[in-house]
C-alpha cells in the first residue's frame, strides 16, 4: 500500500515523502480513505499509530481539492476546519504537522491556546484561517470576544477525545458545537473507549466509519 493509493494528492505525497515516511500505517490505511469520502469517522488509536496524519493528510486534501468558502460572510474571515485539542503541546504539535504536510498547499493554519496573550491571536484571526488548532477554553474567549468566525466549519476534529472528556471539557465542547454549521464532517479519535465517549459520539456522529487499530 502507497500514499498515492490511498487517493492523495501530489502536493501532499511529495511532503509526506521527504518527510521520510515510505508508507501509509495501519489507521492511516483505514482513515485515509474514509476521511476523503466525506464521512464521519469514529477512530480508536494510540499515540504513535500516526494518528495526526491520518486526519490532517485527507483533512488537507478535502480543503485544497475546494478552495471556495461557500456562501458570505461578515466580520472575520471564516475557518474552513477545526481540529480540538485538549492540551497546548498537542495542539502546537499538531499544527506543526498540518504545516509540513500541507507545505506545498496553498492554505492557512493556526494554532490557538491559552496562558498566553490573546491580542497577537486576535491580529492573526483578521487574516484568513483555513485551519484553527485549538483547545477549548481559549477558543471561547476568542467567541466571547466576537473574534472568531465559525460559522463556515466544513470539518471538525476532536482529537484525543477521551482526554478532552476527563479534563472536564464537556461543557465548553458542547458549547463550540452549538456554534458549528450543522453541515459538517465530523472525526472524533479516542485512545480508550468509554460510556462517555459512546453518548458524545452518539450526539455528534452521523453514521460513522468506525475504526480501531
Ligand atoms: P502520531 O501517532 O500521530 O503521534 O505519530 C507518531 C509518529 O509517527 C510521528 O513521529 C510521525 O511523524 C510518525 N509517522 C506518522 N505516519 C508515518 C508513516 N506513514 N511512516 C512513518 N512514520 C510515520
Amino acid at each position: 500500500m502507497s500514499f498515492s493509493n490511498l487517493g492523495l494528492s501530489n502536493e501532499i505525497i511529495r511532503a509526506v515523502t521527504e518527510r521520510g515516511y515510505t508508507e501509509p500505517t495501519p489507521i492511516q490505511i483505514q482513515a485515509i480513505p474514509a476521511v476523503l469520502s466525506g464521512r464521519d469517522l469514529l477512530a480508536g488509536a494510540q499515540t504513535g499509530t500516526g494518528k495526526t496524519a491520518s486526519f490532517t493528510l485527507p483533512l488537507l486534501h478535502r480543503l485544497s481539492s475546494d478552495k471556495s468558502i461557500k456562501g458570505t460572510y461578515k466580520g472575520y474571515p471564516p475557518i474552513r476546519a477545526l481540529i480540538l485539542t485538549p492540551t497546548r503541546e498537542l495542539a502546537a504539535q499538531v499544527e506543526e504537522s498540518v504545516r509540513e504536510y500541507g507545505k506545498y498547499l496553498q492554505l492557512n493554519s493556526m494554532v490557538m491556546f491559552g496562558g498566553v496573550g490573546i491580542n497577537l491571536q486576535k491580529q492573526r484571526l483578521k487574516n484568513r484561517v483555513d485551519i484553527l488548532v485549538a483547545t477549548p477554553g481559549r477558543l471561547l474567549d476568542h467567541v466571547q470576544q466576537g473574534t472568531l468566525n465559525l460559522s463556515h466549519i466544513e470539518v471538525l476534529v476532536l482529537d484525543e477525545a477521551d482526554r478532552m472528556l476527563d479534563m472536564g471539557f464537556i461543557h465548553d465542547i458542547r458549547r463550540i458545537l452549538s456554534l458549528l454549521p450543522k453541515k459538517r464532517q465530523n472525526l472524533l479519535f479516542f485512545a480508550t473507549f468509554s460510556d462517555k465517549i459512546k453518548t458524545l459520539a452518539a450526539g455528534l456522529l452521523n453514521n460513522p466509519t468506525m475504526i480501531e487499530v
